[in-house]
């Protein structure tokens, strides 16, 4: 259509009744929904190169889903698989809803207002705001460059979003205690690449099985005095530059660039996002470093299925 056309399209809008506008909203939402969710799956239906049940890479197609996804045959396991399989998308069974929904992913929106939009149950947006980050969680740079900032920071321990059992008997041995802490490594450039690793203790063993893999020889790596990091640096089978930053409110810089503040800034950006969910679940803290990362990664037009996939 070209643009006078679209004009008068346009103008013609203010002739419709209430009703009709209603309509036409949601046939236009869910044209849209249908092209950004189509073109996503188009675009990973390409990249498909294993059998979803049995990894093996000897299939062929086999006709569509109902759903119109291509459906295929292992010829290993003899079982059918389709391009979705195995992806958070195939769990989620509405998938008009999809791209209106992962659209409220960059606007980090609240579970309520979600389901109530969208028309579904608040377990379901729950269900779905997980199975929608559980890609952007396994996008961690796999190497860091440069000047790279690595440090822990700590959240209270929850059992939100367990199973009430669970939560029961494990509140009950830890009552009247102090709440435990649950330490997260991250590390990050300044090329912008960010990692994090949530740890089941606050050890030198644990940060090193986190960090040192994507450590470059040729970097030069700022932390705090921790002397953690002073072994970890140690132990690498190459050389790298150490600068232990020792000031009691991280603000020190050495030569002008060798600092930690990136990643406390970083860090304080991500904690005050947090403080919307009134608390998170240990178990799902993972989750919500890698939304937030994805958020300050993106670019204007990306499309959060896109990711998802
Ligand atoms: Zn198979």
């Amino acid at each position: 259509m070209n643009n006078s056309q679209f004009n008068t399209l346009q103008a013609s809008l203010g002739t419709l009744s209430f009703v009709q506008l209603k309509r036409l909203r949601k046939c236009v939402d869910d044209r849209i929904s249908a092209d950004h969710v189509g073109k996503a799956i188009a675009v990973h239906e390409e990249s498909v190169s294993e059998c979803a049940h049995c990894g093996g890479h000897h299939f062929t197609k086999y006709g569509t889903t109902s759903r119109g996804q291509q459906r295929y045959y292992c010829k290993s396991c003899h079982r059918t698989f389709n391009s979705l399989s195995g992806t958070p998308l195939s769990g989620m069974r509405i998938r008009d809803k999809w791209h209106q929904y992962s659209e409220g992913m960059w606007l980090t929106m609240k579970l309520r207002e979600a389901a109530k939009e969208l028309g579904v149950n608040i377990k379901t947006a729950w269900r779905w705001r997980h199975q929608l980050l559980s890609q952007p969680r396994r996008n961690k740079p796999s190497e860091l460059h440069g000047i790279i900032e690595a440090d822990e920071t700590f959240i209270n321990e929850s059992f939100k979003g367990r199973r009430k059992l669970d939560r029961l008997s494990r509140k009950r041995g830890s009552k009247g205690k102090e709440i435990p802490k649950v330490p997260i490594m991250l590390a990050l450039d300044r090329n912008g690449s960010v990692t994090h690793s949530v740890l089941n203790r606050n050890t030198r063993e644990e940060l090193e099985r986190s960090l040192a893999p994507v450590l470059t020889p040729d970097s030069v790596l700022c932390t705090d005095g921790n002397l953690s990091y002073q072994t970890i640096v140690k132990n690498l089978p190459f050389k790298l530059d150490h600068k232990r930053l020792i000031a009691l409110d991280n603000q020190r810089v050495v030569d002008g660039i060798y600092h930690i503040q990136t990643l406390n800034n970083w860090m304080m950006r991500w904690k005050q996002w947090l403080r919307q969910f009134n608390g998170v679940g240990t178990a799902y803290l993972d989750n919500y470093i890698a939304w937030f990362r994805q958020m300050e990664q993106a670019k204007d037009d990306d499309s959060w299925v896109e990711y998802a996939l």
